[in-house]
């Protein structure tokens, strides 16, 4: 069983603001509050989608999100980003693989505020082990859910470190700590199951 206790306070050591919820509902709801009259770019994201954003925050907000017929360009001028991640460690470090860039680089640069959304599935005691996840479970799920043509979608057990042109791994990143450009990070710790 995931640390929380341990997660929360190292993030908070890499300047991460944390907050953690029972549910996915109560999460939603928090961030509903959170954000008003602002204008949010969110990522590909099951998890976003999964807390129901894309109902609650276009009413009272300018939200981009692809998903929604936004462009990421309009997603990567937003004020605030929210995103998930791939895998987290206990010991604080975030990963993230993408293959178009735009979401793994908002998450660096770019915006005032980055929400970072993550479910229990994704927390892991260790960074390899973070790591190991973000390239074993969530790409290949990922692959099959995007139906690319490339070895981990067709067996789903594991990356295969493709050749193929529909790879979607073609950026990592690991957010050591909030990047100073950014002026206000926060991991929102949900107690469920979410995402890939
Ligand atoms: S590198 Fe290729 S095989 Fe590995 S997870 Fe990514 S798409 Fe799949």
């Amino acid at each position: 069983m995931a640390d929380i206790k341990k997660l929360r306070g190292n993030l908070e050591m890499r300047g991460f603001a944390t907050s953690c919820f029972a549910t996915a509902e109560e999460a939603a709801r928090y961030l509903d509050g959170r954000l008003d009259g602002t204008s949010i770019g969110i990522g590909g994201s099951i998890t976003a989608q999964q807390l129901g954003l894309d109902q609650l925050l276009p009413s009272h907000n300018s939200v981009y999100w692809h998903w929604l017929g936004g462009s990421s360009g309009q997603a990567a001028a937003a004020d605030v980003y929210i995103s998930s991640v791939n895998g987290i460690a206990e010991t604080g470090e975030l990963v993230n693989i993408d293959g178009t860039g735009n979401r793994v680089a908002s998450t660096i640069y770019g915006h005032k505020s980055l929400y970072l959304i993550v479910g229990v599935n994704k927390i892991a005691p260790t960074f390899e082990k973070a790591l190991w996840r973000a390239r074993n479970i969530a790409a290949p799920k990922n692959a099959q859910r995007l139906g690319r043509k490339t070895p981990c979608a067709a067996k789903g057990d594991r990356c295969y470190d493709c050749e193929s042109p529909d790879r979607i791994c073609r950026a990592l990143t690991v957010l050591w700590a909030r990047p100073t450009a950014i002026e206000y990070a926060e991991v929102v710790i949900v107690e469920q199951e979410l995402g890939l």
